[in-house]
């Protein structure tokens, strides 16, 4: 008997309303096939095709071309052979050809990653047919000429030969357009075309050797193949490696009936948005070209048109073009082309509703017939990321914990930027007006090459246009001005997506790559030069402006309500001043769970008192000295325990090593032995006697304060006197006193000893007392280890992470960067360890330290408060051990209590 094995499909159809595949295969599909997909299911309009799967892309990696081109060439056959039956034409063929597009898409939309080629399927004797079937010369080589270029730069690699050089293609034709005198690709003649076709098959043969194929089948294979190749390219690895998206993931390639947009004046391509994605707000926006094909409208060549009446008034006014001009030449496609504007309205509608989220779409008009060539959820900043999942909970389209789950906790992080301070702003001169393409506030200084966006500390990239290619320097840069394009054009997408500061379209900006020069109005700007840029307005200002913090307000700070809703888990701040209480305690943060009393010893009139403190021989000696310390440091604890009135405040007693606070050079050394009337030989005597073979694991943390106990007195007299003070004036303060570098449960013990008998001693002198807590921080391994020990005598765990992390590696955190780019590249590790928790490792001692502590004390409090507090991945870990609370730097809360209210509507899905 014969075991028939099912045949596993390599090659998905839709068109026709109807397809293979559907939305939720976007695995296997690619984001773009499987919505192509769904959309042909609709009943949308979208030209007939074919995806062949992302495992295929896999399977090439491992087998090669010629084993893949076996594997799917039937299915590939039959496929192209079902899109001639739906169009009526058939490819390759001389008097009624059939052209076709080859799409990348991988699961997630990568914009500009991967690449397209149009029109394929055209040669020397099939261009006859396509002119004389749609009676259209200038179209049949507008074409041609296209396929050459984009075939030339996609698959045969014609690309530009230097930085400071543009595509040789482009050359060709910005030469020809020279000599003709004419300005746009649509001023073309036939001629011109013909001999524009002629020039690039000639350049394509001097660069590469080869002549173009001429073959539509070995065309096809070879824009299949380039496809499955761009996936593993420099440009798609960057961005992998940024976001952290898997190489195995691979792409899928989409091969779909051509539909003109370059038929004429009937003709055109746009792009389109359902909600504004830079700001959030509920209007349809979007792009279009007359006479125009693919990326046309993105590569910002032409000036593009606005979709809507609204939105072309509103860009008139920013382009400063008076409203005759506008309808004369530039009206909305509501204003030109009514019917076909309402069709596609309500595709946007049906399709926003479909998928419950903002779209991004594309389409195309082929001779007054509407074409829908992609959907996606759309790119967004973090803004509109906000506003626009607010608004659909408000629509009731989803409810509250998707709301939640919708928001990317790191993205939050571009809300809590500076903003221009509004007075610098008034104060400022506005060189030009570009458009608002990604809202923020940038100020750096020029750079006209993405890859030197990293030759200053901030950087605005400069560039007439951008492309893939600037992907890298674009994310380093602190804002990006762009000449040309519009509102989704590449800088503009790829700008909003990273949450980037972007004006595009300046027009009256004239850039020199070669002399490396801006010049607006007559007046020249340099590389190096400061510029400012107002990504919300579209303000291009000259200089540096001066920002200030962020507010949490409208849509924002309903969402952060939002969280409290479904949060469990407390969010605390790391905080060592007032200050930063302050900002914290805006953000949401529910108290301290870190002040770290070292660095207030660092200030310029503490350091003094503190290296005699130091330096002193004798026990009296450093009384001495502490007692001058005493009240700056009850000071800052009353400033502390103001800004965070009636919340919780974690204060560490004393712990790095001491030989960071004695100076090292000469001169200092000098001045202090003067101060104290002793001599430079002792103080150089006293800080060789510091000097550690290992700091991080010498005399520091819970060490010290066992061998100097006068610390820990001075500093727990402190911290119960500034209370006291406060109580006083009436505000409360609840001070949770925290021994670090527990070890042993001695080690706790002594120390706690010394604070209780200190506290006493105050409520005496005072005749007045308040509850505070001692407890430790869990960062020794073997505090984890010993953790049901601890907790019998400790109020609180805090988990020092960076410690813990640095021990349990044995990794010292300061050296790390020597190995870690070398392990990331051997596949050693993925990740910093001290940026996200090593939960398999470390995080098995943050689970034992938990349990062990709450079976000898059930209701022991248990935070964390290393960096790990603010990272989403680390922060859910801690909420599934049962923490109290995660505690994280001031700007980081937000996105805490964001991914506290997640973690708890996850754990009941
Ligand atoms: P990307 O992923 O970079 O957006 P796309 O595959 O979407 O690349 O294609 C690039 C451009 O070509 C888009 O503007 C798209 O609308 C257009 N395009 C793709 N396929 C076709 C087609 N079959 N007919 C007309 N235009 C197409
Ligand atoms: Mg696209
Ligand atoms: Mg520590």
């Amino acid at each position: 008997m014969e075991i028939l094995e099912k045949v596993k499909t390599r090659v998905y159809k839709f068109g026709n309303k109807t397809a293979d595949g559907n939305s939720k295969m976007k695995n296997l599909l690619g984001g773009k096939g499987a919505n192509l997909a769904e959309m042909s299911s609709l009943g949308i309009p979208v030209p007939p095709g074919f995806t062949i799967t992302t495992e295929v892309c896999t399977e090439y990696n491992t087998l090669g071309k010629e084993n893949v081109v076996e594997l799917i060439k039937d299915e590939l056959e039959e496929s192209i052979a079902n899109i001639e039956t739906l169009m009526g034409s058939k490819f390759g063929d001389k008097t009624n050809p059939l052209l076709v597009s080859v799409r990348s898409g991988a699961r997630v939309s990568m914009p500009g990653m991967m690449d397209t080629v149009l029109n394929l399927g055209i040669n020397d004797e099939v261009v006859q047919g396509l002119a004389k079937k749609t009676n259209n010369e200038q179209f049949a080589w507008d074409s041609y000429r296209r396929f050459i270029q984009m075939y030339g730069g996609v698959v045969l690699g014609m690309k530009p030969a230097s930085k400071e050089d543009i595509d040789p293609f482009e050359e060709i034709m910005e030469h020809l357009k020279h000599k003709r005198g004419i300005k746009l690709d649509t001023e073309f003649s036939v001629q011109d075309l013909k001999d524009l076709v002629y020039d690039f098959k000639e350049a394509v043969k001097k660069r590469t050797g080869h002549n173009f194929p001429t073959d539509p089948w070995d065309q096809l294979w070879g824009a299949i193949i380039a496809v499955f190749n761009s996936w593993n390219g420099d440009r798609a690895v960057y961005y992998r490696t940024m976001h952290g998206y898997p190489a195995d993931w691979g792409t899928a390639v989409n091969v779909q009936a051509m539909v003109y947009g370059n038929m004429g004046e009937n003709s055109g391509t746009g792009v389109c948005f359902t909600r504004d994605a830079g700001t959030g707000e509920n209007v349809f926006n979007g792009e279009y070209l007359i006479n125009a094909q693919g990326e046309d409208v993105v590569a910002g060549v032409r000036t593009p048109q606005q979709i809507t009446h609204l939105g072309s008034q509103r860009w008139a006014e920013l382009a400063k073009i008076e409203e005759e001009d506008r309808l004369k030449n530039y009206p909305s496609l509501e204003e030109l082309m009514p019917s076909i504007f309402e069709e596609l309205n309500t595709y946007q509608n049906v399709l926003e509703k479909h998928y419950r989220d903002m779209q991004d779409m594309e389409f195309t008009i082929q001779d007054g017939k509407l074409w829908i060539l992609q959907t996606r959820n759309g790119k967004r900043t973090g803004a509109a990321m906000v506003k626009i999942a607010m608004d659909l909970l408000k629509e009731g389209m989803i409810d509250e914990k998707e709301t939640l789950l919708r928001i990317e906790p790191n993205k939050l992080d571009e809300l809590l930027h500076p903003i221009f301070d509004p007075d610098a702003l008034k104060r400022s001169q506005v060189i030009a007006q570009g458009l608002p393409a990604s809202p923020g506030a940038a100020t750096g200084k020029i750079v006209f090459f993405a890859d030197e966006a990293a030759k200053f500390k901030n950087s605005i990239l400069v560039r007439i246009e951008t492309s893939p290619e600037d992907l890298e320097g674009m994310n380093i840069a602190k804002g990006i001005l762009t000449a040309r394009g519009g509102m989704t054009s590449h800088a503009a997408v790829v700008a909003r997506g990273m949450g980037k500061c972007c004006v595009s379209g300046a027009g009256a900006l004239k850039i020199n790559y070669k002399t490396r020069t801006l010049t607006v109005d007559g007046h020249e700007y340099h590389e190096g030069d400061w510029i400012s840029l107002n990504g919300s307005t579209g303000n291009i200002f000259e200089g540096k402006v001066a920002t200030m913090e962020p507010e949490l307000s409208g849509e924002f700070a309903e969402l952060m309500t939002l969280t409290d809703k479904y949060g469990q888990m407390k969010v605390r701040t790391n905080a060592d001043t007032p200050k930063d209480a302050k900002v914290a305690r805006n953000f949401g943060a529910q108290g301290i769970g870190l002040t770290r009393t070292e660095h207030m010893f660092f200030e310029v009139d503490r350091i003094k008192a503190m290296r005699e403190m130091i330096l002193a021989d004798t026990v009296k000696g450093r009384k001495q000295a502490l007692e001058d310390l005493l009240p700056m440091q009850r000071s800052d604890f009353e400033g502390i325990f103001e800004a965070m009135e009636g919340l919780p405040v974690t204060i560490r007693l004393l712990d790095p090593p001491l030989h960071e606070f004695v100076p090292h050079q000469l001169a200092t050394q000098k001045e202090l032995a003067e101060d104290m009337h002793i001599s430079l030989q002792a103080v150089k005597n006293k800080v060789a006697e510091l000097e550690e073979f290992n700091p991080m694991l010498g005399h520091r943390g819970c060490r010290l304060g066992n061998t100097y106990p006068e610390i820990t007195e001075m500093q727990t007299r402190a911290i119960i006197e500034a209370a006291l003070n406060l109580k006083a004036r009436g505000i409360n303060s609840k001070p949770e006193i925290m021994i670090p570098l527990v070890g042993t449960v001695k080690e706790f013990e002594a120390q706690e000893q010394i604070i209780r008998r200190t506290a006493d001693v105050i409520f005496e002198e005072r005749n007045d007392s308040i509850d505070y807590l001692v407890g430790t921080m869990i960062e020794v391994p073997r505090a984890a280890l010993m953790a049901d020990l601890i907790a019998e005598k400790a109020d609180f765990f805090s988990f020092g992470t960076n410690d813990l992390t640095q021990m349990t590696f044995g990794y010292s955190r300061d050296d790390v960067g020597k190995f870690l780019p070398v392990y990331y590249e051997k596949g050693i590790l993925k990740v910093d360890p001290f940026e996200v928790l090593d939960q398999e490792g470390v995080g098995q001692l943050v689970r034992l330290g938990t349990d062990r502590g709450r079976s000898s004390k059930p209701n022991l409090k248990i935070g964390i408060c290393g960096e790990h507090g603010g990272e989403p991945s680390s922060i859910e870990f801690c909420y599934n051990l049962g923490m109290d609370y995660v505690s994280c730097s001031p700007y980081r809360v937000p996105i805490a209590r964001l991914v506290s209210a997640q973690a708890a509507i996850k754990s009941t899905m």
